[in-house]
This record gives structure tokens, C-alpha cells and sequence, in this order.
């Protein structure tokens, strides 16, 4: 027998190996072996088995790694998709699909000392009195780990071998679990009476369940086209069909937040389970709060549908990601909840997927293999034939355009539960505001005059900006001097503690300069200008210097425990005002929140990307969902120097499909996506000549290739490009780019794969390509 093993150096080619005989019957598709390649031994992926290869001389694999097979037949053929479609290497793609330390040769179970008690053949023997107290705790345990023992009895390891020698216990080494959420009191819930709109959004999901339960899994079909179909976006002539046959099996559930999207998530993985199966629940990393978390646990951890809830996200220490991953590859866990990665826990058989909050950003990954997880989770639903629901306050375009054609199920949810109404939003021209008072001030009167009201009244107030820092920048009025990183070409942020300018791209730090470092000026005036949190916080101690306020952002937050604690003393109302960047924007709840501000709502209007209203919209509208979810209405404050701009004005009302209608008139003019897809080629090098020349060389051969040919498949390709980036050097790296539109991306992707590895660049540039990117940076 032989077996086809995809190496984890990236060689874009699989080789065969001989399964020796002391192996037949143990190695399959997806084990994990180790194998020599010229003089090394290297670890790979069995991708198939067979009974003879085209090649003579074949090398026996060495040993294999892992009880169990590591990578199942269903994820590995959803990492050969994410190869073909993201334009990466399989083994690249193969290596993302297990958690790092799951992949790791040794074992990662962690073995402890156990102390168990035996059974008393005789009369039981008079202990010395320390020795009888530890023996008194071994017997109501009868078994549990030394180390807990000692620390409890307050006693030592030789007192408890002491025991031992007298044949009372025994000591040995066990697999112990580490359970990332042990120390988490959990109290057990029942599903809740759904109102209306919830009841009809589970009764749909539910019979797609059902249909998909009788249907026989597409994943034997063999081809990826077929399959991703539903991913590719038709070119839209012809209308959508009213009825849908068969119904289709993924959902966009479209609900305001608290209105009670998670309740509904709760009883559809109820349905998996009674239906035999298991389900992933994606949630973008910053929202994985262990109060997130805990709502799963609390419901699945008693009952008839008690299972073990496996959580998997990067906070999480090497060894737990170990275990949870296996208590998954087990079957003990059924439920899965995590970060983009976790679309690939090898959940099975998988009855739904659930992406929350499904238009975030950080779905995408920003590194080969450059996946979209909610895009991922869409393939793999219809290769496993499961359910996937995307839940949503603010959809992305995609999504929505994407119901609204058809492809998906709309699901909406109106109102917050309870009747809770929605906050009222006003916006405030700052324009005014700088006249009044002599340039643009931090805080506007309506702002602050909304504060001290909350101050007085005992409730809490969130102020938003999504920048750090003190100041953006540093420059010299007299000569126009501005402190720009030397590797990066953006300015310098300066940071008032340590009175130091940092680069939020590299990182690079410099003191800051007495006079303007510029030679023939030496301005002693030099001035900081733009706004950060914490000049924010600063301005704000000053003119309410008796409020208790905490700062929020990646500059205080260093340690995995910081942003719970914070958050902890937050609810129990310890602090008054809490100052955040977009680590505050969503997913928490506070009922005495009554207020939200947001200091500067036009920051993400400002960049240069096709989605910048789109972000400003879900960001404003993320950010006012924190006011008002308890008894009092929620009213939200929105800074703005352009307040009269429609994703603004949209946000105020509450308006989604407004927004969206609007929106998707600028899409269509300019042919972005939704309606069309995007591949970005981004050329980089130090030397920035070479950049551009090589840049203009790849535009030539796409052109060839692609536009030239009478038979071309891709009528509808837009070029554009080559331009410098946005951001046309980070890390003193120059980048310039090229952007394809087109609707048959699947296609495409493939084509530029083959272009890529026949594309001669100079040594020193190199190529990346990004299909749907999400960063246009
Ligand atoms: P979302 O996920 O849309 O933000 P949640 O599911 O978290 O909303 O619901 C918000 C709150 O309302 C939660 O505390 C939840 O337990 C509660 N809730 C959800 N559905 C109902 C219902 N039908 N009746 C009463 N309370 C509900
Ligand atoms: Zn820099």
C-alpha cells in the first residue's frame, strides 16, 4: 500500500510513501506521519491512500503521529478548497487547519501524579495524626491529584508516600485536563419562551435542519466547483426566484443587538444535538468574553442534551488549546465555540455553524492562507451539509445582497427584546462647535452637559474614540515639519506616558524633540495636534475631576486579565466613565450605561477604502447598541465635522436598509463588491524602483493572459492599477498595488495561481495575493 503524504515545508507537490507492514491498517487519510525526505525527517499529511504509485523506489513512512487521525477526510478537503480559492499553497492551508501545538510530534497531554484510595484488605491501621488527616481527605475524595492534595491537607509529598508505603493508596500518573474555564461557577439555564420574531426565525432554521438531515452529504461529489457555487456572486440579470426548492440551508439573521439573536442560536445547537450532531459557533476574538461563553456552557451543561462545550481562541495556553482540540477530535466535546480558526474543529457530524456578528473584519485572516471564516464556514456547511446562520446587528453588503438575491434566507428580528427601545441618537456638528469656541474643541457642550447629567444621576457613560495615543502628530506650524516614521509612511502618534512618538504600524519609538529637529528652523513651538484616548481622559479628569474614569485601549490593556478586570469593576459601577477604542464597541452589556459618545465619528470615513461608509456605519451603530439596555432609554452623542453624510445620517435612524439601498447604488456604478469580487496584488520590496517596474511587468502579463484572448472567460475584469498602496511603505517595505474585479472569482483565483508561481519577479520583490481582502492598506 502506498500513501500520498503533502509535506509541511511548502513544496506545492505531494509525494508517495510505502506504508510498511507494521503500519497497514493504522495509517489513513488525514494521519499525521513522520517521513524522511533527503537526508531529514519531515512531518506531513497522509491526503490518500492507494494501491501503487507512478514512481519506482519508494521510501517507507517512518512512524505515525497521533492515536487518531489528526486531519478528517471533510476538513482536509475543505483546506484543498481554501488552497484553490485563496491562492496558497495546500500545505500552507493544511498547516492552518490544526491548532499549532495539536501539530507538534510529542504528545501534548499533560500527565500528573494522582493519588487514589485502595481498598482496606484488613482492619484499618492506627495513622499518626498528621497522616491520618491526609487520610481523611483521600476518603471522601477517593481519587484526585497529589499536588491539590498537599496544598489542602497543607502537608508534603512524603507524608502522602507515607501512606503509600502502607498500602492505604495509590500514587500514580494520569492524563489530567486542563480546563480553561474550571474556576467559572456556572449555573445551569433553560431555554426561554422565544417571542414572535424569534419563534419564526428558529421554526425556519429548524426545517432546514431537517431537510438537511435527509439529504445525502455533496461532499462525495468530488469537485469544488459545483460546491461553491453559493459562495459566487451571478451577475444579476434576471430576478432572484420568490421560492426558493430546496430551501436554502444558510440564514442571515438580521437583528437589532439584544434583540435575542444569541437565545436563538441557544435552541438551534439544542436541535443538533437531539439530531446527533454538533455545531460551531464563531464569535470574532474580542467578543469571546468569558461571559460569551459562559451562556453556552450554562445551557448544555445539564439535562439530556449535556455536553462538554470546547472553546478555542488565542488567549488560551498552549496546552489547553491542546485539549480542548481533543475532547472536539474525541466527539466528548459537541459544541465548539471560538475564533476564526475554529471553523476548522474537526466537529462531527457537523449540524450547524453559527457566525455571530459576521460582518467583523478580523473574520479575515491577514496572512496566507488569507480565508474568510465566514466565507469558509459557507463551504464547509454545504460539503457537511449542514446549517449556517450569520447573525448580524449590521450585515455586511455581502450578506445582504446575498438574501436579497436569494442565496440566503432573511431572518429579521426588529425590536430589542422586552421592549426595550432603541437608543436615541443625536449628532453634533462640530463645525459649529469650533467656530464657538475658537477651534474644534474635544468635547462639545451637548456632550459634556450629557455627562455631568449622568454624573448626577448615578449612571454610567461610555466614550468612544477608535484611536490611541495622545496625539496623532507632531508638527512644526512654522516650517510644516511633521514627525513621520523613518520605515512606515505615516506619522508619528505621540504618547504622553514616557513622553515618547510611536509608530502604530512598526513600532518604532522616539523621543520627542524640544525644538523642530528641522535644521534651518529649531521652532521651539512645536506643537502635538489630532486627538487620542488618552488626551481624551485627560481633558475629561480636568473638567470632571471628581468622576472615577478608566481608559480602554491596546496601550493599558497588556495583560490577558486586564480587559476583565476593567470590565468587572465596570458592572459593579466602579468607575463612572469608561474611555475605549474599539474594544469597547460591542457585545457588552450594561444596563446602567444610559450614555455613549462618540468623540470623533468621522475617523473611519476618512480612509482610503471602498468600505469606509460601510465601516463608519457598523461602527456608529455598534457603538450606540452599548447605551440604554436597561429600564432607562439609552441616549448617544455623535461628534462629527461631516454630520449631513448618509452612512452618519443612516446610523442616527437606525436605518439598515436604508443604508444598505444607498450604498449599493456606489457599488454598482463602480462595480465593487458585493456586485463584483476582488483579488488584490500587492507587490513589495525595498527598493522601490524595482516595486513599480515589476508591478507594471504583472500588469502586462494579466493583460495577456486575461484581456487579450478572444476565448477570454472574463468579460467582466476590471484592472485597476498599478498604484502605490495607501499605505505606500510599512515596515520600510514599498508597496504597490493591483486590483482585479471580476464575478468569477473562483476561476480567476485559479488562473492567478498558475500566473504567480510562473511570474519571474527580481529576487528582492515579492508577489501576495488577497481574494477578498477586507484591508485595502
Ligand atoms: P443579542 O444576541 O441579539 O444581542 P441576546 O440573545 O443576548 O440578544 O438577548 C438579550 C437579552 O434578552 C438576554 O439577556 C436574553 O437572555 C434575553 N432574552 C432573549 N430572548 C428573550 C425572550 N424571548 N424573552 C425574554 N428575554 C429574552
Ligand atoms: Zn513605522
Amino acid at each position: 500500500m502506498i500513501a500520498r503524504v503533502s509535506l509541511e515545508i511548502a513544496l506545492r507537490k505531494e509525494f508517495d510513501y510505502v506504508i510498511p507492514p507494521g503500519l497497514v491498517g493504522q495509517v489513513d487519510v488525514g494521519s499525521r506521519v513522520q517521513v524522511p525526505f533527503g537526508p531529514r525527517k519531515v512531518l506531513g499529511v497522509v491526503t490518500a491512500v492507494a494501491e501503487e504509485s507512478a514512481h519506482a523506489n519508494l521510501k517507507p513512512i517512518l512512524k505515525i503521529i497521533g492515536a487518531q487521525t489528526l486531519v478528517t477526510p471533510k476538513v482536509l478537503k475543505l483546506a484543498r478548497w481554501m488552497a484553490d480559492y485563496y491562492c496558497c499553497a495546500p500545505e500552507i492551508a493544511l498547516k492552518s487547519v490544526l491548532p499549532e501545538v495539536v501539530r507538534q510530534e510529542e504528545s501534548g497531554w499533560r500527565e500528573r501524579l494522582f493519588v487514589r484510595a485502595l481498598p482496606m484488605p484488613g482492619d484499618f491501621p492506627k495513622l499518626p495524626k498528621r497522616q491520618q488527616e491526609v487520610w481523611n481527605i483521600i476518603e471522601e475524595r477517593r481519587e484526585m491529584p497529589l499536588q491539590e492534595l498537599v496544598e489542602s491537607a497543607e502537608t508534603t509529598a512524603a507524608t502522602v508516600r507515607k501512606l503509600e508505603d502502607r498500602g492505604l493508596i495509590e500514587i500514580s500518573s494520569q492524563i489530567s485536563e486542563r480546563d480553561p474555564y474550571a474556576r467559572e461557577e456556572i449555573l445551569p439555564t433553560q431555554p426561554i419562551v422565544l417571542n414572535a420574531s424569534q419563534a419564526t426565525a428558529l421554526k425556519q432554521i429548524i426545517r432546514a435542519m431537517d431537510v438537511c438531515s435527509t439529504r445525502v452529504p455533496r461532499v462525495e461529489s468530488g469537485t469544488v466547483s459545483k460546491e461553491d457555487r453559493g459562495l459566487k456572486i451571478e451577475d444579476g440579470k434576471g430576478a432572484a426566484p420568490a421560492i426558493l426548492h430546496p430551501p436554502s440551508s444558510t440564514f442571515l439573521l438580521h437583528g437589532v443587538t439584544g434583540s435575542g439573536k444569541t437565545e436563538i442560536y441557544l435552541q438551534a445547537i439544542a436541535h443538533a444535538l437531539e439530531q446527533g450532531k454538533g455545531a460551531i459557533v464563531l464569535v470574532p476574538e474580542i467578543s469571546l468574553t468569558p461571559q460569551t461563553v459562559e451562556r453556552f456552557k450554562a445551557r448544555f451543561s445539564s439535562g439530556k442534551l449535556q455536553t462538554l462545550v470546547a472553546v478555542l481562541h488565542s488567549h488560551l495556553s498552549a496546552g489547553e488549546r491542546h485539549d480542548e482540540w481533543h475532547k472536539i477530535r474525541q466527539g466528548r466535546a459537541r459544541i465548539v465555540i471560538g475564533a476564526r480558526s475554529a471553523i476548522f474543529a474537526p466537529v462531527e457530524p457537523l449540524g450547524l455553524i453559527i457566525v455571530d456578528e459576521e460582518h467583523e473584519h478580523t473574520y479575515k485572516q491577514e496572512e496566507a492562507p488569507r480565508y474568510h471564516a465566514r466565507d469558509v464556514a459557507i463551504v464547509r456547511g454545504q460539503m457537511e451539509n449542514a446549517v449556517v446562520v450569520l447573525g448580524s446587528a449590521t450585515p455586511s453588503l455581502e450578506s445582504f445582497y446575498n438574501a436579497s438575491k436569494g442565496k440566503y434566507t432573511l431572518l429579521e428580528l426588529p425590536e430589542r427584546v422586552d421592549d426595550q427601545k432603541m437608543p436615541h441618537v443625536r449628532v453634533v456638528d462640530m463645525r459649529q462647535a469650533a467656530v464657538k469656541e475658537k477651534g474644534p474643541p474635544i468635547f462639545s457642550r451637548q456632550l459634556k452637559d450629557a455627562i455631568s447629567d449622568r454624573l448626577e444621576r448615578g449612571e454610567q457613560t461610555i466614550l468612544f474614540l477608535n484611536r490611541r495615543g495622545y496625539s496623532t502628530s507632531l508638527t512644526c506650524e512654522k516650517c510644516g515639519y511633521v514627525a513621520e516614521c523613518p520605515n512606515c509612511s505615516i506619522s508619528l502618534t505621540y504618547h504622553r506616558t514616557g513622553t515618547k512618538l510611536l509608530c502604530h504600524i512598526c513600532g518604532h519609538l522616539e523621543q520627542v524633540p524640544s525644538v523642530c529637529p528641522n535644521e534651518k528652523c529649531k521652532n521651539p513651538a512645536i506643537r502635538y495636534s489630532g486627538t487620542g484616548t488618552q488626551k481624551v481622559e485627560e481633558v475629561l479628569a480636568k473638567l470632571f475631576p471628581h468622576a472615577r474614569v478608566k481608559r480602554m485601549d491596546a496601550d493599558v490593556m497588556k495583560r490577558k486579565d486586564d480587559y476583565r478586570r476593567v470590565l468587572g469593576d465596570f458592572r459593579v459601577g466602579k468607575i463612572d466613565i469608561l474611555i475605549g477604542t474599539q474594544m469597547i464597541a460591542k457585545g457588552l452589556h450594561f444596563p446602567n450605561v444610559t450614555l455613549v459618545g462618540i468623540i470623533y465619528a468621522d475617523l473611519a470615513l476618512h480612509q482610503p477604502d471602498f468600505r469606509a461608509g460601510e465601516r463608519t456605519f457598523q461602527l456608529l451603530t455598534q457603538v450606540s447598541g452599548r447605551a440604554g439596555r436597561g429600564d432607562v432609554e439609552g441616549e448617544v452623542f455623535v461628534q462629527s465635522f461631516t454630520p449631513f453624510h448618509p452612512a452618519i445620517q443612516f446610523a442616527r435612524r437606525h436605518d439598515f436598509n436604508g443604508f444598505y439601498e444607498q450604498e449599493m447604488e456606489f457599488r454598482e456604478q463602480l462595480k465593487y463588491p458585493p456586485v463584483s469580487r476582488v483579488a488584490l496584488l500587492t507587490l513589495k520590496g525595498r527598493n522601490e524602483e524595482k516595486v513599480k517596474f515589476s508591478a507594471d511587468h504583472l500588469k502586462r502579463e494579466l493583460e495577456k493572459r486575461l484581456v487579450t484572448p478572444k476565448d477570454s472567460r472574463y468579460k467582466d475584469l476590471i484592472i485597476a492599477g498599478p498604484a502605490p498602496a495607501p499605505l505606500l511603505k510599512a515596515e520600510s517595505f514599498y508597496r504597490h498595488q493591483i486590483m482585479l474585479r471580476t464575478t468569477k472569482m473562483s476561476a480567476l483565483s485559479r488562473e492567478l495561481s498558475l500566473m504567480a508561481q510562473a511570474l519571474a519577479l527580481p529576487e528582492d520583490v515579492t508577489l501576495t495575493i488577497d481574494i477578498d481582502p477586507v484591508n485595502l492598506g
